[in-house]
């Protein structure tokens, strides 16, 4: 069976740290290992106008934004398909049939959604597409027959709900989906990296955001101003790992031989965390430890945008191209789904 990646990132700003370490540095992993036949990776913008109906510019805005982001990072044209949603009008009609095969209260168990529905204060005006958004992701997952999805944990609820959507096709019509498997980071710190709040999520709606494309002056305000142990007040004072911002960074960013050139007093960072617990450092030098930490990984991206950022029409161009493959991908099971259905009266 080929192996095939779809993944991918809703166009409601740019991109940061938190897509970075959750998913986005892992698709470049896997596209350059060469092991898979096929890699697709959606900008989901139909997906991101279910809580943005009324504000469809800023889902526009950022589809160039995302595009950027991905190329900066390495995610290669020529061996990855960059698409976007609206485009593949398949993955809508699969939505629709899909439908018919998940329950009102299945979706309403959805953790993520469930939490997602507190988070923006829809109480009980909750638009239907974004209720329903889980079958669309199926949707977009199934129509590329892909085998593996790289996410950060929220998303898990999601790949477990279009898990049982195949099952159900599979076994109501015909053996034409393909089961997903999901691809957690393995590194605990990236499954879902905290806002600079200090909050359980770095996300675009919730403003806590290190955007890949920060100056770096505005990512040295953000470590400065971050979350660590509130309890931490004099530098002698012994301080606390747990929920401790800035260390769950470190752990998610730093290696130990950025020691070497960053801060050569120690050799790990399980040393610094030592020193941190005993007590007689200061929170100050390890948020500056961290901030050239984060510049040595995002320096050569944010490079690498800069000559990107010169040509936009040059990355619509491969949006729209990536966008008419996805297109003919989808289709393919788009009628493979309809066979299936026995709705393929006129072929
Ligand atoms: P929004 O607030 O609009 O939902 P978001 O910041 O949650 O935006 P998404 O586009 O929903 O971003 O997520 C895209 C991908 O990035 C998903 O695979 C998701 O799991 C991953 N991801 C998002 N935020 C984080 C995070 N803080 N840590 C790890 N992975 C993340
Ligand atoms: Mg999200």
């Amino acid at each position: 069976m080929k192996k095939i990646i779809l993944t991918g990132d809703r166009p409601t700003g740019r991109l940061h740290v938190g897509h970075y370490v959750g998913s986005l540095k892992r698709r470049v992993e896997l596209q350059n290992s060469g092991e898979y036949d096929e890699i697709y990776i959606m900008i989901a913008d139909a997906q991101a106008l279910t809580d943005n109906a009324d504000n469809p510019e800023k889902v526009r805005s950022n589809i160039s934004e995302v595009a950027l982001d991905y190329m900066s990072c390495g995610l290669d044209p020529e061996k990855s398909t960059l698409f976007v949603q609206s485009y593949v009008a398949e993955l809508t009609e699969l939505t629709f049939y899909y439908s018919n095969l998940v329950t009102v209260s299945r979706l309403k168990r959805n953790p993520t959604v469930k939490s997602e529905i507190q988070l923006r204060g829809f109480n009980s005006s909750i638009p239907v597409g974004f209720f329903t958004y889980p079958i669309s992701q199926a949707a977009d997952i199934t129509a590329f027959k892909a085998t593996t999805v790289p996410v950060g944990d929220d998303q898990l609820p999601m790949i477990e709900q279009a898990r049982e959507i195949v099952r159900s096709f599979n076994s109501t019509y015909e053996e034409v989906l393909v089961e997903p498997n999901v691809l957690l980071p393995d590194n605990k710190a990236c499954m879902r990296l905290p806002g600079t709040d200090g909050k359980a999520k770095m996300s675009k709606s919730l403003g806590n955001c290190i955007y890949l494309s920060d100056t770096p002056e505005d990512i040295r305000k953000k470590i400065m101003s971050m979350y660590t142990d509130p309890d931490h007040i004099r530098i002698e004072d012994p301080g606390k790992l747990e929920g401790n911002t800035v260390f769950t960074y470190l752990d998610a960013f730093c290696r130990d031989e950025m020691f070497a050139e960053h801060l050569p007093e120690y050799s790990c960072l399980q040393e610094l965390k030592d020193h941190y617990q005993r007590g007689g450092l200061g929170d100050v030098k390890v948020k500056k430890f961290l901030y050239a930490v984060l510049m040595e990984e995002l320096s050569p991206i944010q490079a690498r945008r800069k000559e990107l950022e010169k040509d936009i029409p040059a990355v619509m161009e491969i949006l729209h191209k990536g966008s008419i493959k996805a297109k003919e991908v989808a289709a393919q099971t788009l009628s493979e789904v309809k066979h299936a259905m026995r709705i393929d009266y006129f072929e």
